[in-house]
């Protein structure tokens, strides 16, 4: 069975302590997209962790834990995830990367440094991790792929090549200092004694695994509105955060993914850049941000203070339905416990017309919230277990957002903590 797990929202839905749950039961847990640029946090008996490449996994015994090949690949990075992992007490997990990875360089990290500075505050709000000169180099066919690190000859030629188009920029555009090839190919070769015995062809061995009946959960990064296609373009992240990608990012048939388990926010949080309908402002902002979360909603990488915002049926019912969403992860419901009305965006007002579409980025621009508003429960629903015995205020809302989205609601998390969860029969 081939499960994903993936955000419906901006990002930050609380995807790690789901996918964490959902990795319990699964075999394999692989990253099919993005790198270093997001982070998970995972609370566990071995502390708290923020894990940005490896997948949530890696805190079993008995699971795999793959990068697969449409992960943006930090290898030093990917080395100090795991040392670190050890030297909290964790056991060594069994790692696995594709063979068809491409390879983070240095000079990604840099370009993307260079090109926010260049933007400045036209910036698109980048992690600066490299993602976006990753992804673009991919796709111009000059990435390096993991697979190319056993064959120096041809190593060494492609360095050179690829240095050459690098340091035009570098040189005029940026004005900063250019690539040496051979720094950049004894980079290559020592990143090929680092990564060596993780390398695998993870397709191949995906194949296997689901003939011998293994359970796979495809563990996706940020969220739909996100992604290149499909999400709020250009102030979206390189490569795609869907479900669907999940096959090519892996390497499996698309018609194995059977089950699409959307996380969804019981209010709204965003990073970076671009439109956001129904974001909130001031003091009713910095209150929520300050109960938000886990300790308050400052990003998991950058540090920085999320934007917030009301739960909005529109944005989530569109990234519901982008994903394929075959159930809902109801997340930090705890939060909104002091709150006397909770207004919920179900409408977009746009040129003076209400729509219930999520448009594209250029409507989205001058999209005002048309708000409903639900009774708040006015009380502490940490620590409940059961669905019956959470206030009713907080039932209707639920069911409200079931309803606005169209997606059955099937746990509801109310909490931080791995066991703070509440199933929904
Ligand atoms: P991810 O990238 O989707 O995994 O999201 P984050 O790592 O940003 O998770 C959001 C934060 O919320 C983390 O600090 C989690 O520990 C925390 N969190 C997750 N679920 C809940 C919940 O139900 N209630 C509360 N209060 N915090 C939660």
């Amino acid at each position: 069975m081939v499960r994903a797990i993936v955000g419906a929202n901006w990002g930050d839905e609380g995807k790690g302590k789901i996918t964490d749950m959902l990795a319990k039961e699964s075999d394999i847990i692989i990253r099919f997209q993005g790198g270093s640029n997001a982070g998970h946090t995972i609370i566990n008996d071995y502390g708290k962790f923020a894990l940005h490449l490896l997948p949530s996994g890696v805190f079993y015994s008995h699971t795999t834990s793959i990068i697969g090949n449409g992960v943006a690949l930090n290898i030093p990075y990917l080395l100090k995830e795991i040392h670190e992992l050890e030297s909290k007490g964790v056991p060594t997990p069994k790692i696995l990367v594709s063979d068809r990875a491409q390879i983070m360089m240095p000079y990604h990290i840099l370009l993307d440094t260079y090109e926010e500075a260049r933007l400045a505050g036209k910036s698109f709000g980048s992690t600066k991790s490299g993602i976006a000169p990753f992804y673009s180099d991919k796709y111009a066919k000059i990435g390096f792929q993991v697979s190319e690190l056993f064959d120096e000859e041809y190593l060494k030629e492609k360095v050179e090549r690829v240095c050459e188009l690098k340091n035009v920029l570098l040189e005029h555009l940026y004005h900063q200092p250019k690539l040496n090839p051979d720094e950049v190919y004894k980079t290559l070769l020592e990143y090929r004694d680092m990564i060596k015995p993780y390398v695998c062809d993870v397709s191949a061995y995906l194949y296997h695994a689901r003939k011998e009946g293994k359970n796979i959960l495809l563990e996706g990064q940020l969220g739909s509105l996100k992604d290149p296609d499909h999400g709020i373009y250009p102030m979206v992240t390189s490569s795609s955060t869907l479900a669907a990608y999940g096959a090519i990012g892996a390497g499996i048939p698309p018609y194995e993914i059977k089950n699409i388990t959307a996380v969804v926010k019981a209010y709204s949080s965003a990073v970076g850049a671009g439109a956001f309908v129904s974001e909130i402002f001031g003091e009713e902002a910095d209150e929520l941000r300050r109960r938000g979360g886990d300790g308050g909603e400052f990003g998991a990488t950058t540090g920085r203070p999320r934007r917030m915002g009301w739960f909005d049926a529109v944005a989530t019912r569109y990234g519901c339905r982008v994903q394929g969403a075959t159930e809902v992860v109801l997340t930090v419901l705890d939060v909104l416990g002091y709150l006397d009305e909770l207004p919920i965006c179900v409408g977009y007002e746009i040129d003076g017309k209400v729509t219930k579409d999520f448009p594209t980025t250029v409507e989205l621009m001058k999209a005002k919230p048309v708000y409903k508003k639900l009774p708040g429960w006015k009380s502490e629903i940490r620590g409940i277990r059961n669905y019956e015995e959470l206030p009713q205020a907080c039932k209707d809302y639920i069911d409200e957002i079931e309803r606005e989205i169209g997606v059955p609601i099937t746990m509801v998390s109310n909490g931080p903590g791995r066991d703070e969860i509440i199933k929904r029969q």
